[in-house]
C-alpha cells in the first residue's frame, strides 16, 4: 500500500526532522516548502527516493488551491509550518496579530480543509502547536467558548474578534491573552480538538523548546528530539484523538 505523508515547512528545523523520521513509516514523504530550492536542498540531505519536494504556502489562498488540487492521497498531514515575529522585531504588535493569525491558524486551517477530500479514513492529522497555546492564557468565560466551539465557522468567528480586539487596543478587557503567536497556536488547538470531534484523527503537540532558526537556536533540545512529538501521532498504531503531546506524553491544554 502507497501511504503518502504531508510535512508544511519541512525544509529546516523541526519539519526537516518530522521528514525524516516519517520516512520509514510511509512511501511518499512531500515536503511542501515556500520555497522549492530550499525544499530540494532539504531533499538532497535527506537522500530518499521516497521524498517528493512540492510548492505550497500556506498564507496564500491560491498556493494552497494549488497544492491540495495535485494530491490524490494524504494518509499523515503534519501541520508543522508556522511563523513568529522575533522579540527585536519593531513591527507594532497590533500589526503583528494579522500576518501571525493568517500563517499559523488560518493557513493551516485552509490546507487542511483543502485536503480533506484526499484524506484516507485512517488518515492522522498532526498540528504543531506549542506550550504557549496553552488555554490559561484567555479568561475562563473565553476558555469556555474554546472548549465547546460547535464549528468551524464560529472558532473562526473568535479568532477574527481576538484580530479585531487587538487592532482596537482592548484584547486585555475584553477576556483574550497579550500573544499573538500564543493565541494562534491556542486556535490551532482548538481547531485540533474540532477536528478530533467531527470524524477526523487529529492531534496536536508542542515539540518542546528547540535549537531551530524560530527560537533564534537558544532552545533546550535539538530539533530532531522535537520532532518526535509529532512523529509519535503520525504512527497508524497511535490511538489517540484530540490529544495534545508534550514531551511525547499527553499533557493539560
Ligand atoms: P523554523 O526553523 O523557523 O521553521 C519553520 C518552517 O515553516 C520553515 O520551513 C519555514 O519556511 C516554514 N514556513 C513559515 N511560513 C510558511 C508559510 N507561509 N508557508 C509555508 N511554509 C512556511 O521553526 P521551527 O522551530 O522548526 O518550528 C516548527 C513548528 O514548531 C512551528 O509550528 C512552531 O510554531 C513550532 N514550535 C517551535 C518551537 C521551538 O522552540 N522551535 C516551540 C514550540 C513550537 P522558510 O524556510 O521558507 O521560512
Amino acid at each position: 500500500m502507497c501511504r503518502v505523508a504531508v510535512v508544511t515547512g519541512a525544509n529546516k528545523g523541526i519539519g526537516f526532522y518530522v521528514a525524516q523520521q516519517l520516512l520509514p513509516t510511509v512511501s511518499v514523504v512531500v515536503l511542501a516548502c515556500r520555497d522549492v530550492s530550499k525544499g530540494e536542498a532539504a531533499a538532497r540531505e535527506l537522500g530518499s527516493d521516497k521524498i517528493r519536494v512540492e510548492e505550497l504556502d500556506i498564507s496564500d489562498s491560491e498556493s494552497i488551491r494549488k497544492f491540495a488540487k495535485r494530491q490524490t492521497r494524504v494518509d499523515v498531514l503534519v501541520n508543522n509550518a508556522a511563523m513568529a515575529f522575533k522579540a527585536a522585531d519593531p513591527t507594532p504588535f497590533v500589526a503583528q496579530a494579522g500576518p501571525t493569525l493568517k500563517t499559523n491558524f488560518f493557513g493551516t486551517v485552509e490546507l487542511t480543509e483543502a485536503l480533506k477530500p484526499v484524506l484516507t479514513e485512517d488518515a492522522r492529522i498532526v498540528n504543531v502547536a506549542s506550550l504557549t497555546g496553552r488555554l490559561a492564557q484567555v479568561s475562563p468565560e473565553r476558555q469556555e467558548q474554546f472548549k465547546n466551539v460547535p464549528d468551524l465557522g464560529s472558532l473562526e468567528d473568535l479568532v477574527r474578534e481576538f484580530q479585531a480586539d487587538v487592532e482596537a487596543g482592548c484584547h486585555l478587557s475584553k477576556g483574550w491573552g497579550n500573544s499573538n503567536y500564543g493565541f494562534s497556536k491556542l486556535a490551532v488547538i482548538a481547531y485540533t480538538k474540532l477536528l478530533a470531534r467531527t470524524g477526523f484523527k487529529a492531534n496536536c503537540c508542542c515539540p518542546g523548546f528547540c535549537r531551530t532558526d524560530m527560537s533564534s537556536h537558544q532552545g533546550t533540545r535539538t530539533a530532531e528530539e522535537g520532532a518526535r512529538n509529532a512523529v509519535m501521532l503520525a504512527l497508524p498504531d497511535c490511538d489517540l484523538n484530540g490529544a495534545y503531546i508534550r514531551d511525547e506524553a499527553v499533557a493539560e491544554w
